[in-house]
């Protein structure tokens, strides 16, 4: 949820080949100021919904497209204020601007080659985001006698699905405000 005007120009260059946070693949929700509600992007109110007195709205993002479509509007405050720990760690000098990257692209082949291998496992062909099609691997996993073929199919692919999930808190989950900006 960055991708902001005011940022660094090399922080935008690395999230505008990510979007991880706006697309699915890190959360499933997003969280909204008090009041913040009836002042947001028309696609974002669509979304919003109030948990435990707290307000969210879905992700993945209507206003992602590749990148953020409305990064010159008025967004929500965390679309402006959140930032991965991957941007921390290229602010705070700990990696370079090739190697934030480079994290990202390696995580992008990852996550596509996991997409395909649940296509070819499960025969879906329906659109998912990656959270989204953890839980349905969740379900099948549930539902599949282990001792079938697509069994151990699907526990090789929630063992990749694991190592990318592990891979994200290494890289992108940022580990102080996490909590405060986004619930799971
Ligand atoms: S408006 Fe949507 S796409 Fe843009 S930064 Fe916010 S969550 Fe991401
Ligand atoms: S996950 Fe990090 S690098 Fe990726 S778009 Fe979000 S803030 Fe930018």
């Amino acid at each position: 949820m960055t991708v902001l005007q005011t940022a660094p120009v090399r922080e935008q260059s690395v999230c505008v080949r990510c979007g991880f946070c706006c697309d699915g693949t890190l959360f499933m929700h997003a969280h909204l100021n008090d009041g913040e509600r009836g002042n947001l992007p028309e696609k974002i109110e669509k979304a919003a919904f109030t948990e435990d007195e707290k307000d969210f709205f879905r992700l993945p993002c209507r206003y992602f497209s590749g990148k953020c479509t409305i990064y010159d509007c008025k967004r929500a405050d965390v679309c402006s204020s959140y930032r991965c720990q991957l941007l921390k760690d290229l602010s705070d000098g700990k990696i370079s601007i090739d190697a934030a990257h480079e994290t990202v692209r390696q995580a992008s082949i990852m996550r596509e080659s996991i997409f395909k291998d649940f296509r070819r496992v499960t025969g879906s062909r329906r659109k998912m985001f990656f959270r989204q099609m953890l839980i349905e691997l969740g379900r099948l996993q549930k539902t599949t006698s282990p001792d079938r073929s697509l069994g151990s199919d699907l526990d090789m692919l929630i063992a990749r699905c694991n190592i990318f999930e592990a891979l994200l808190i290494k890289h992108f989950r940022s580990e102080d405000d996490f909590e405060k900006m986004v619930m799971k």
